[in-house]
């Protein structure tokens, strides 16, 4: 039985667009205060640090999302990537970026 997916992959797609545009602006601000004036670079460090802690969970964010679509596309949305069993549709709903069952995902943890 092949169910339909687009509803997940619309969702998975937009918050993609979303997450890169968002790491673009992460990166130019990056780049902009990496060029800042020497004076101005103590204050500016503790947002730096704010910045590539945003930085690097959409980097992990993008990389689950990819996944989950590849996923898709392979067939092999619902199950769950450490024991082979049943991802609840329930749970993808929620999170539709989860590779893991909620006992695999609490083992994880
Ligand atoms: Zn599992």
């Amino acid at each position: 039985m092949s169910k339909n997916y687009d509803e997940f992959r619309q969702r998975l797609q937009s918050d993609q667009q979303d997450i890169e545009r968002r790491i673009a602006n992460i990166t130019r601000d990056l780049t902009r205060k990496a060029s800042a004036d020497w004076s101005e670079q103590a204050q500016e460090r503790e947002n730096d640090e704010v910045l590539d802690a945003l930085g690097n969970e959409s980097v992990i964010e993008l990389r689950l999302i990819k996944k989950a679509l590849e996923r898709i596309e392979q067939g092999d949305y619902e199950v769950c990537s450490g024991c082979g069993g049943n991802i609840p549709m329930d749970r993808l709903e929620i999170m539709p970026y989860v590779d893991l069952c909620v006992q695999c995902a609490e083992r994880q943890a």
